[in-house]
Parts: structure tokens; C-alpha cells; sequence
């Protein structure tokens, strides 16, 4: 994670419109373009095509058709519209039926009712058709509501659901109490976007430290969790901690991004490890691409090597 000025920088790039420009010409051209590092296409066909050999590595999966920040009920029920066709892409497909997604895709800005019919619209075939369905975590101004959507539809009978917990947030001890009383299933992370000093620890030591504490606390009472991150000593710990708890491989999961630290999914899969892959796809892949940037200075080298190499 880098410190909170780099983070800005990216946020701030992710807002020009040139630069999105170049990266829409050339980042997801077939074959060569830069982002395929890290996004599996702009259409599900392409996305599905991409993960299939990833069970016969030994690894799970999860889908995020990539959206965020949609202003309108319109845009959101379009949303909605292409979730319930991806779940009926996913399920001819044959590919494990788990997807992510993100609430402010499907109207979390105009309305929290309208983001709920949303995610009723998509639960639908998601629960008949047996899928686990994992809302994203946004930036703090959304934690409150998506926790309390959370809890809404979790009222409503439906279980397979689960969100994230950023280790970033000082109030994340709390929430993952309150996760863990109803045994809904957490994601932890140390959350990708730029957070206020009152809210947030801006130090690296510090969002480690938390997360720590919050693994324990997971791995103790949760049910389930999956700790995402591509950090040695986030998953040395938790190895560790499992060990020395009793608690079997089976019981959590790690969780990687698509592209990143492939060398490291396969070595947690020798090792007899749960490894999930989450694989974002879809056409707005710019925001979610820039935010990886700004985890890692060694990606803006990649991809301007990639931008040259395209051009020349
Ligand atoms: C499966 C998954 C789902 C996520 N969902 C959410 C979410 O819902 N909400 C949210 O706020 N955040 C989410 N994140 C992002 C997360 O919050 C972090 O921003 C991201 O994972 C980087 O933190 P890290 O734990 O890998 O550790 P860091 O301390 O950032 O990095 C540790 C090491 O991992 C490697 N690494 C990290 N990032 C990269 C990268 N981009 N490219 C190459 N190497 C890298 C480097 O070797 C680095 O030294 C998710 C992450 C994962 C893995």
C-alpha cells in the first residue's frame, strides 16, 4: 500500500479526461493492450473465456463486472439489467457462480431504496441458481449504508451474501463485531481508496497492525472470511495464526486480485490452501485500473512500457 499522497495522485489522474482517453484507445486492445494485465475483458464472453483454466490451477473465483458512481435510477437498473444476464452467462457457462459488485453501480447515489431493488432484481436468479454474491466496499462516505443494505437483505432471508471490512477504518473493529454476530461472510482488506486522518490510519504500520487484529477477530468468530490481500506477511500471519488455533484450511480463504501475485496464488495452492481470484471485467475498467496503479509504483512502469510498445 503506498502512502496517502501517492493514492491522491492516482484519484486525481483517474479524473483526466486525455488520460482516459489514451487508456480507452489503448489499454484494452485485443491482445496486446496494457490493462489486460489486470482486467479479463470488456464482455462476459471474453471474462468467461479468460477464467476457465483457473480451477484447473486450483483456484477459486469471483466476477466484478466493473461500474461505480452511477448517478441515475436509469443507469442503475441497466445495471442491474446486465447483472441478471451475466448470472445467465455464468450459469451456461459452467464457471463457479460467484459474483462481486459494487452499490454505488447499482444506485446507491440516487437512493438507497432504488440500490436495494437492485440487489433484490440480482439476488433473485443469484439465490436460485446458487451464487454467492459479495458487496464491495466503496469509500467511507458509503460504509454506513452498505453495511445497513447488508443487514437489510440479510433480514430478508437472503444468506448468500457477504461484504468487506478495509482494516484502513478505525471503526472496522465494531463492524466486523456486528458482521460476526449475524455470521455474514467478510472479505477483509486494507481498503484501496484515499480516507480521511480522522477516520482512516494513513500509516502502512498502522492499517497492518489493524489488520492483523481484524484476522484474529475473523478468524476467531467469523464465518468463513476471506483475507484478501498480496501482502508475505498479512498471509505468513494467518497461516500462523491458523496453525496455531486449530482452525483447518477449509474454515477461510485467500483472496488475490486477477493479475497480481499469480506466483504466490499457486504457492498457497501447493501449500493446500482456499486461493480465490477475483476477476474484474467490463468496459469502466479505468477507475478500478487506477486504482492498482497507485498500489504499485513497478504497474505505471508496466503499463507505460505497454502504451510505447502499442504505439511504436
Ligand atoms: C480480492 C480483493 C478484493 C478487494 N476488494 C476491495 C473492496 O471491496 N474495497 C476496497 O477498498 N479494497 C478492496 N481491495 C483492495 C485492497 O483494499 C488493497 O487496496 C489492495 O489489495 C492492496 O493491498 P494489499 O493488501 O495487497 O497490501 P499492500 O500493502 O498494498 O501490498 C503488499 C504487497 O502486495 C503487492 N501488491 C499490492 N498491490 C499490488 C498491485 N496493485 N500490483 C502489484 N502488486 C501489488 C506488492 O508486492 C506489495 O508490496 C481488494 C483486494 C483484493 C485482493
Amino acid at each position: 500500500m503506498l502512502d496517502v499522497t501517492s493514492k491522491a495522485l492516482f484519484h486525481g489522474l483517474a479524473k483526466i479526461p486525455t488520460l482516459q482517453r489514451l487508456a480507452s484507445k489503448y489499454g484494452m486492445a485485443p491482445g496486446s493492450g496494457f490493462a489486460r494485465r489486470f482486467i479479463a475483458g470488456e464482455s462476459i464472453a471474453e471474462a468467461i473465456d479468460c477464467v476457465k483454466d483457473l480451477p484447473s490451477k486450483g483456484l477459486l473465483l469471483t466476477l466484478d463486472y466493473l461500474g461505480e458512481s452511477v448517478s441515475s435510477a436509469a443507469a442503475a437498473a441497466a445495471a442491474a439489467d446486465d447483472y441478471v444476464r451475466i448470472i445467465d452467462a455464468i450459469v451456461k457457462s459452467g464457471i463457479e457462480r460467484n459474483v462481486s459488485l459494487k452499490l454505488t453501480q447499482l444506485g446507491l447515489d440516487v437512493d438507497k431504496a432504488t440500490a436495494v431493488d437492485n440487489m433484490r432484481r440480482i439476488l433473485e436468479p443469484a439465490d436460485a441458481n446458487g451464487f454467492f454474491v459479495r458487496i464491495d466496499m466503496e469509500n467511507s462516505p458509503y460504509t454506513d449504508a452498505t453495511l445497513d443494505i447488508l443487514d437489510t437483505l440479510w433480514r430478508q432471508g437472503h444468506r448468500n451474501i457477504g461484504t468487506v471490512i478495509q482494516s484502513c477504518l478505525k471503526r472496522s473493529p465494531e463492524d466486523v463485531r456486528r458482521l460476526n454476530v449475524i455470521q455474514a461472510r467478510v472479505r477483509l482488506v486494507k481498503g484501496a481508496y484515499k480516507e480521511p486522518k480522522n477516520l482512516a490510519f494513513q500509516r502502512k504500520a498502522d492499517v497492518d497492525a489493524a489488520y492483523l487484529e481484524l484476522m484474529h477477530m475473523l478468524l476467531d468468530e467469523g464465518h468463513y472470511p476471506a483475507i484478501a490481500t498480496h501482502d508475505p506477511d498479512m498471509i505468513d500471519a494467518t497461516r500462523a495464526y491458523a496453525k496455531s488455533q486449530g482452525i483447518s484450511n477449509d474454515r477461510f480463504e485467500f483472496q488475490m486480485l486477477y493479475g497480481i501475485r499469480r506466483d504466490l496464488q499457486a504457492s498457497l495452492v501447493k501449500d493446500g490452501y482456499r486461493v480465490r481470484v477475483y476477476v474484474p471485467f467490463g468496459k469502466q475498467w479505468y477507475p478500478y485500473f487506477m486504482r492498482r496503479l497507485g498500489e504499485r509504483p513497478a504497474n505505471v512502469a508496466f503499463v507505460l512500457k505497454g502504451i510505447l510498445s502499442d504505439q511504436g
